[in-house]
Order: C-alpha cells, then sequence, then structure tokens
C-alpha cells in the first residue's frame, strides 16, 4: 500500500513548501494515517512524537472525538450557508462573542477567514480601510521586520520578511516595508531601526506594523522583555496601526490565550487561524480594536472584503468545540508548566554537549540552536547542513520536529500538543541531547 501511495504522491500531489524535485527523487518521507494525542503514526505503523503539533497548530492534540462530534452535529445541521451581508447564523455569531470575551477588552470585533494568510491580508485591508474613513488615504505601508513569517498570499507574502518567500514568482508588492527584529540584536537595535524606517519613508504614509509575538517560521524568536512595550510607544508616537499576527501563538501556545498578554501589551488588530480550531478545519480571522470598529459603523458604504466561507458555521462550532477544550483542561497553564519543563530540558541538553547554542522556549513554543561554538555564538557554515542532521537523528528516533536554516541559523523548533506530560517531554529532551551527540560526533 506504501509503495503504491508513494508512487501516487509522486504523479499527482504538488506538496506546499516543498522541494519537487527532491519528491521526485524521495518520495514522501512520512505518510501519516493516524493521530492520537501527541502522537503519529505512519503507513509502515511506526509511530512518533509530533513534538511540532503539525504545523504548530494541532494544540489539543490529536484524535479528540468531541471536534468531530461538533463538526458532525453542525454539518447535519447546517454544513454551510453565507454570511455575506445581511445573512448571518448562529455559530459565527457564537464564536465571534467567544473570541472578544477572550480578547483584549478594546479589542471586540471579529472578520473571519479560513486560514492565516487571509487573515493577514485582511488585516491589511481593513487597517487601509480605516485611513481612508479617516481621511488619510496616503496612509498605505505595511511596517513588518526582517524574519517575520506571515503567509504566502500577495500581501502576506510581501510582509514576509524571509526574502527566499519573495522570490518565486516576483509577489513582492509594493508598500510592504521592513524593519530589524531583535534576534542577536537589542530592544533598543530592533527600535532603532524601526524609527529609522519610519523616519525614512514618512509616517504619515505607514498605515500599520506587523508582527509576531514570537516569530515562528524565522526561528522562535522570543524578543527581549521590554521590546513590545517600546514598539506599542512607538507605533503610538506616529499613529500606526499595530498588528499582532497571533496566528502561531494565539489560543494557549505561549502559556496565555494570546502571546501579546506576556507583555502586556494591546495590539489594534490580532490575526488568529490554527491554534482556533487546532488544525482540525481550516480558519482564521482578524479582531479589531473597538475604534476601527466605530469607523466601520459610520461608514454608510459596503465592506468589500469577504471569503465565501468567513464565517464558516461547521468552522466556528468547531472552534467553540476547541476553545471549550483548551479552557475546561487549563491548557495555556498546562503550556506554561511543561514549556518550563522543557527548557530546562533544553539546558541540560546544552550542558551535557557542545553544538548547543541558545535554547529558549515560552509556553509550548521553543528552539535550540546548533552553533561551531557556544562561546562565541559562531554559526555554522551553511553547507554542512547541521540541522538538517539533526532533524533526521530526531526523526530516526520518533520525534518530529522542524528546521529553521535561513540567513546560516541551524535551529531546531519545537512546539508539541499542548496536552503533553512530563514523562513525554522527558521522552523529547533525551532524544535530543542522543540526537545532538550523534550529530556532534558526525561532524567532529
Ligand atoms: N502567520 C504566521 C505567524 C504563521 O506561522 C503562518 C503559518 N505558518 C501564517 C501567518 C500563514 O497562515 P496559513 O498558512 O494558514 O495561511
Amino acid at each position: 500500500m506504501s509503495d503504491k501511495l508513494v508512487d501516487l504522491d509522486q504523479k499527482h500531489f504538488i506538496h506546499p513548501t516543498s522541494s519537487v524535485q527532491q519528491q521526485q527523487q524521495e518520495g514522501p518521507a512520512f505518510i501519516f494515517e493516524k493521530g492520537e494525542g501527541i502522537y503519529l503514526t505512519d503507513t509502515k505503523g511506526e509511530t512518533y512524537i509530533d513534538a511540532m503539533s503539525s504545523l504548530w497548530n494541532v494544540n489539543i492534540g490529536h484524535g479528540r472525538s468531541e471536534l468531530a462530534e461538533a463538526s458532525k452535529a453542525q454539518m447535519e445541521k447546517l454544513a454551510f450557508s453565507s454570511a455575506f451581508s445581511t445573512f448571518s447564523h448562529e455559530p459565527a455569531i457564537r464564536l465571534a462573542e467567544k473570541i472578544a470575551s477572550i480578547a483584549p477588552e478594546s479589542l471586540s470585533a471579529v472578520f473571519f477567514t479560513s486560514g492565516g494568510s487571509e487573515a493577514n491580508d485582511s488585516a491589511f485591508k481593513l487597517a487601509r480601510h480605516y485611513w481612508r474613513l479617516k481621511g488619510e488615504p496616503e496612509r498605505r505601508k505595511i511596517l513588518s521586520r526582517k524574519k517575520a513569517y506571515h503567509g504566502v498570499a500577495a500581501a502576506s507574502t510581501s510582509a514576509t520578511g524571509i526574502p527566499e518567500f519573495w522570490d518565486m514568482a516576483g509577489t513582492f508588492m509594493p508598500d510592504f516595508i521592513h524593519a530589524e527584529t531583535p534576534y542577536e540584536k537589542s530592544t533598543k537595535e530592533a527600535i532603532d531601526s524601526m524609527r529609522q524606517v519610519i523616519e525614512d519613508e514618512g509616517p504619515e504614509t505607514i498605515a500599520a506594523f506587523i508582527a509576531e509575538p514570537v516569530q515562528g517560521a524565522g526561528g522562535v524568536i522570543i524578543p527581549p522583555d521590554d521590546y513590545f512595550k517600546e514598539v506599542r510607544k512607538l507605533c503610538d508616537e506616529y499613529g500606526i496601526l499595530f498588528i499582532a499576527d497571533e496566528i502561531i501563538t494565539g489560543f494557549a501556545r505561549t502559556g496565555t490565550m494570546f502571546g501579546m498578554e506576556n507583555w502586556g501589551v494591546t495590539p489594534d488588530l490580532m490575526t488568529f487561524a490554527k491554534g482556533v480550531t487546532s488544525g482540525y478545519i481550516p480558519f482564521g480571522g482578524v479582531i479589531i480594536s473597538d475604534a476601527i470598529h466605530e469607523m466601520l459603523k459610520q461608514s454608510s458604504g459596503t465592506l468589500f472584503h469577504g471569503f465565501t466561507y468567513s464565517g464558516h458555521p461547521t468552522s466556528s462550532a468547531v472552534a467553540l468545540k476547541n476553545i471549550e477544550i483548551l479552557e475546561e483542561e487549563n491548557l495555556a497553564e498546562n503550556s506554561r508548566k511543561m514549556g518550563e519543563r522543557l527548557l530546562k530540558g533544553f539546558q541540560q541538553v546544552k550542558e551535557n554537549t557542545n553544538i548547543v547554542g541558545d535554547v529558549r522556549a515560552i509556553g509550548l513554543l521553543g528552539a535550540v540552536e546548533l552553533v561551531k561554538d557556544p562561546a562565541t555564538n559562531e554559526h555554522f557554515p551553511a553547507d554542512w547542513k547541521v540541522v538538517s542532521k539533526a532533524i533526521k537523528a530526531l526523526h530516526n528516533r520518533g520525534i518530529i520536529c522542524r528546521s529553521v536554516a535561513f540567513d546560516d541559523t541551524d535551529i531546531i523548533c519545537f512546539s508539541p500538543p499542548l496536552i503533553i506530560n512530563e514523562d513525554q517531554i522527558d521522552t523529547i529532551i533525551e532524544n535530543v541531547q542522543e540526537a545532538v551527540l550523534e550529530v556532534e560526533k558526525e561532524i567532529k
């Protein structure tokens, strides 16, 4: 069965973010067919720990029948109906109210999308629309940061700060600008760079600044504690809207319901996806501030922006059940506690090996950096492919995690399901240590 599937995969399936050539040469590394808790099982019957929650999104773990039941019940009652214009339905209304109740107090209205890229594109359009209504239509530019990942739709690709994503089809759009991020840089350096870009471009041309509370695909970059307070101040000084991209960090990933709560900073817009349904069904959205909502209320014109699946009833019902589980099982708290254990474990791995640089975690979002010299933080040459070796060694030990190798970095990322327990964290740590020691031996 497996061989047949590999053959069909190679013939017909274009994988997202993949090398098609490698697929033709090697076929898929895994064909998973079952998920249960933190585990995934493939067609060969091998079981792995899903230490990435697949794509940072299976927050409540795999195989939860409650979500399947919520979906079935809603599909049988009303699988789909439109939310365009004057049409509405209960699941989206209830979900919007629920999300407003867990978001910061000043953000209480929600626009729904099918995923994260659409959420960010929507946030950019809503920010520009706000400024047009406010009589400042020249505010069009979107400021983001290097190493940011905001998705692959046309605008969200442009806001992404990883140039590899721009090159593919020349998708980089005008009016998108980037500043430094606090990776191997202080808050001051990052904020000075932001200020410089704002001054160079003209503050009166900038609609919004977007940032992930913790940069995910850029390498799990956790900012210094004072960073977002300074960002908020700078945005206020220049009247720039602040969009928090909570697509990875939302829904309890970092030990709080939303990532920005870690620093007590309230954005003007928040985008979410992934963890809102724990990935069981595609969904996302933008939560907007009451000030932006007020502006929309005052306009007699139509908001010419809407996806067929904005507020999809079945997705909404699944999201409601998912949030209920996150709350009932205190998964934000478990994320915080297990995250502390994960970080301690990473620190032990650093002590017991010779190629680990910075280790970090906030809730269950963490990273281990491999470096040539931990004393000077000198990176390995890119062509040594050190992190690929580490990921392979982890896969061989039954741990699925993900690498980041942009800008000569070698970063192993971790984002396990929030239901994980102490023994399972310890199993991940043991295997990380063994894998790092194996790579160390191989390259020395
Ligand atoms: N923003 C962030 C921070 C993300 O991590 C992602 C997805 N990895 C996106 C946006 C894009 O979301 P999607 O893939 O659902 O379009």
